[in-house]
């Protein structure tokens, strides 16, 4: 094992013993840039060992790369393919923002944690929300600064020093199974919120009934994603970190046709080559369409103890 890499225990429970559930394949690693590996876009498909934990089940990364390292990896790079689909995630987080203003019907403070360029924010101030958001890739911050005129602090969460009971909604769009500490970043966000504050998470469930018929080719089994949550372990953490579960559902994304394809020819291969072609060739390419391969949203309220 390499001195760049750590041995990490459960992070829901804090046992140290676990089973191996896929063997790592550091030979197939094809990028040893690790800014270039760990963005926002990062799609590099998962070599690294999947553990789980003999105690409660959760599935993570063990060994993995020291968390120093994959943070210092995010703050640094541009990623252009991930501002590409800037559109298709705005008409995402306008849908989003409908679910969330169900439960939360009056604009107030919302945080966006780890909010890439700001599309979420964007969407939210357009509709009365005092938006406020951090986002590690200095890159990213910059070009929310220039594409939507938001005030992004670069940074995760904990850098902010962030008042306590301060916000009314935080949330975590594809976020959390990045993180090196998920736990420690759900306890800050509760710390944050005002009593009855909603938290929003999405991540890709592995307990999904796509993700077990995919198997090893489950599209979201990437080296970026840390944690691999089932919805018996996301709930579990959200309660051991102070929150009641409201709401869980299957989150639709919307992506351009081109972008799928072109993420999907790592998994199918000729078919989604062939694909890519085709929607250029009818110039559909920048059609955006709802996908789903068990990305999973749950709405969450900060739970008085
Ligand atoms: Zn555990």
């Amino acid at each position: 094992m390499s001195d760049n890499f750590e041995k990490v225990n459960c992070n829901l429970c804090g046992n140290s013993e676990y089973k191996v559930i896929f063997e790592p394949r550091y030979d197939l690693e094809k990028d040893k840039d690790y800014a270039a590996k760990f963005r926002s876009s990062g799609d590099e498909l998962l070599i690294d060992q999947l553990v789980a934990c003999k105690n409660c089940g959760f599935l993570y990364i063990n060994p993995r790369l020291k968390h120093n390292i994959i943070l210092d990896a995010y703050r640094n790079g541009s990623d252009e393919t991930f501002v590409s689909q800037v559109k298709g995630r705005e008409v995402t987080f306008g849908k989003c923002l409908d679910g969330i203003m169900r439960f939360y019907p009056h604009p107030g403070k919302i945080l966006d944690i780890g909010t890439a360029g700001g599309s979420f924010l964007h969407v939210a101030k357009q509709r009365g929300w005092d938006i406020h958001g951090c986002e590690p890739n200095r890159w990213l911050c910059e070009w929310g600064k220039k594409h939507y005129a938001v005030d992004i602090k670069p940074g995760t969460i904990f850098e902010q020093k962030y008042p306590q009971d301060f916000f009314d909604v935080a949330t975590l769009w594809d976020v959390l199974e990045h993180t090196p500490d998920p736990k420690s970043v759900l306890c800050e966000c509760r710390r944050v919120l005002k009593k009855n504050g909603l938290l929003v998470v999405n991540y890709p469930d592995i307990g999904s009934w796509i993700a077990r018929m995919m198997g090893r080719r489950w599209v979201f089994l990437l080296s970026v994603h840390l944690y691999y949550f089932t919805r018996q372990t996301m709930v579990k953490m959200l309660r051991d970190s102070g929150f009641s579960v409201l709401k869980i559902k299957p989150h639709y994304q919307q992506l351009a046709l081109s972008y799928i394809f072109s993420r999907s020819k790592a998994y199918v291969g000729a078919i989604g080559a062939i694909g890519e072609n085709i929607s250029r060739m009818l110039s559909v390419g920048d059609l955006n369409i709802p996908y789903w391969v068990g990305q999973t949203l749950v709405i969450a309220k900060k739970r008085e103890t």
